[in-house]
């Protein structure tokens, strides 16, 4: 029998990696942040010279990557052997992720990976569409949200450690431009999966967000 396999989704700077790993630390279980290899795959297409409308170029190099994950909470990042983690983070990789994440081919063969790494469960999943294709079949299906506004300001705390850190009006501008692509593309959209629970998490913090999530696993949640 798998084991337990929770997928929260929702939008840029909702919150879903913080908790992600809170969860999985709580639980003792791996988190698999899908957007990192998305990220991933654009560092790779921008050293190949390769531009993120290049549908046939970028299948065939997501179809050859060799994305792994490893260290604490499987934070570093690589692709084909080269540690990729900090660069993914910059804002340029991460509209460039964006873009890729459109087409369908890239799509498909990431999806591919991510199902065979979580074929036994254990994993928390974080994404865009792990409710709804990656793990429809998940034990807990989450999607945080909070108000544009609210995972601007997040974003842009965040970015304030950045070596090159981004204005307030960059990262809005960021954050509006992602989440239209993730909302409005053909293939997979950002949606509410079928038995997802939305969690707002304007007001809570990252462990009042983790304690709702264990709450829920565990039948809990009064
Ligand atoms: O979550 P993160 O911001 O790291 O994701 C980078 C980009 O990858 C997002 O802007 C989103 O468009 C895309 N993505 C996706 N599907 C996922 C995860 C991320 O389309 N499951």
């Amino acid at each position: 029998m798998r084991g337990p396999v929770i997928a929260i989704d929702g939008p840029a700077g909702a919150g879903k990696s913080t908790v992600a790993r809170l969860v999985a630390d709580r639980l003792g279980l791996t988190v698999l942040d899908t957007g990192a290899m998305y990220r991933a795959l654009a560092v790779l297409a921008q050293q190949s010279g390769v531009s993120t409308n290049d549908a046939p170029a970028l299948a065939s190099l997501a179809q050859t990557a060799d994305i792994r994950f490893d260290g604490e909470n499987m934070r570093s990042v690589f692709i084909n052997g080269q540690e990729v983690s900090g660069e993914i983070r910059s804002l340029v990789i991460g509209q460039s992720a964006s873009e890729i994440s459109v087409l369908p081919e890239v799509r498909h063969e990431l999806v591919r990976m991510q199902k065979s790494i979580i074929r036994d469960g254990r994993f928390v999943l974080e994404g865009r569409d792990t409710t709804t294709v990656v793990a429809p079949d998940a034990d807990l299906k989450i999607f945080l949200t909070a108000s544009i506004e609210e995972r601007a300001r997040r974003r842009w705390l965040e970015a304030q450690t950045d070596q090159a850190p981004s204005s307030l009006q960059d990262v809005v501008v960021d954050v509006v431009q992602r989440d239209h692509r993730d909302y409005s593309r053909a293939d997979s959209p950002l949606c509410l999966g079928e038995d997802a629970v939305i969690i707002e998490t304007f007001g809570l913090n990252p462990p009042e967000v983790c304690n709702k999530i264990v709450r829920l696993l565990i039948g809990d949640d009064q």
